[in-house]
């Protein structure tokens, strides 16, 4: 068991969860959802919902309602308004003029045809001049010898390993877009929120965005990564390779196997409805490994 927030901790838990607009809610995101709120239901805390929404050509029109829909059927109700991402870009530009000033950024002119492993800069642009006429990308420099491991409250201590070390990543994307690294770095930051629970493929990210919020000086949330669902063929389960949408006509039924996948106790038969299956499931809520 790792520790957990508690009503008398002295920061007030605030926690989201934070789908992109790219299709229907499925088992995997489901998941995700219910063990953000669950956690923050437990510790007394605010969960919010944020729909991450700053890159159009993958939104899928009729996500938004689609997503809100299927967590009210589940009894997921979130505080306060939706927020959007895309509402206010201006942090992320602020963001951007501070890492350049401090020198942390270099322009990138690769295309998928010339980046190196994991997505880096394939042909040393950062030794290069480039003209903020040139179609190109911005990177973060990155210094595995400053960054710090963490503990993760379901997986325990996470060490900065050479596979885990990220290597110069995208903040800017070519298109002019800004990334999804650089969104979540600033948006999960506290003091917006202090704890992040979400799945555990994002783990690889957490390092990113951690490694953006110790250069932006931005208090880091309490991350805790949670079990992926796999299909039948062992591969994450996502909207891109086609999940099927949850039948939102069954949601106790939804519920019980998310919190089998969570490793949570059971709610018992008497607990027939929605709102009793999560009773229950706040109650005895559960962060282990
Ligand atoms: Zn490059």
């Amino acid at each position: 068991m790792s520790t957990v927030a508690t009503a008398n901790d002295p920061t007030p838990y605030r926690g989201r969860f934070a789908p992109s607009p790219t299709g229907p809610l499925h088992a995997g995101s489901l998941v995700a959802a219910l063990a953000s709120f669950l956690d923050a239901r437990h510790c007394s805390g605010a969960w919010q919902l944020r729909v991450d929404d700053i890159d159009p050509p993958r939104a899928v029109a009729g996500s938004v309602e689609a997503i809100t829909g299927a967590l009210s059927a589940h009894g997921l109700f979130w505080d306060g308004p939706l927020v959007f991402q895309s509402a206010s870009d201006t942090r992320y530009e602020r963001a951007l003029q501070r890492l350049t000033n401090m020198g942390c950024l270099f322009r990138c002119r690769c295309t998928r045809a010339t980046l190196s492993d994991r997505g880096s800069c394939g042909q040393n642009c950062e030794d290069r001049e480039i003209s903020s006429g040139e179609p190109h990308s911005l990177r973060v420099k990155t210094h595995p010898e400053q960054m710090h491991g963490f503990e993760d409250r379901f997986l325990g201590i996470q060490s900065v390993f050479a596979d885990t070390i990220p290597k110069d990543f995208i903040v800017k994307r070519r298109d002019g877009l800004y990334a999804y690294q650089l969104a979540a770095a600033i948006d999960d930051a506290q003091p917006h929120f202090t704890h992040i629970v979400r799945g555990a493929d994002l783990l690889d990210s957490t390092y990113r965005q951690r490694w953006l919020q110790q250069l932006l000086k931005l208090e880091a949330p309490a991350y805790g990564h949670v079990p992926v669902v796999l299909d039948e063929a062992g591969n994450k389960l996502s909207k891109q390779a086609g999940a099927a949408a949850l039948d939102t006509r069954q949601p106790e039924d939804n519920l019980r196997a998310g919190l089998r996948h969570l490793g949570q106790t059971a709610p018992p038969s008497s607990a027939r409805s929605v709102a009793e299956i999560l009773t229950h499931a706040v109650e005895y809520w559960t962060v282990g490994k």
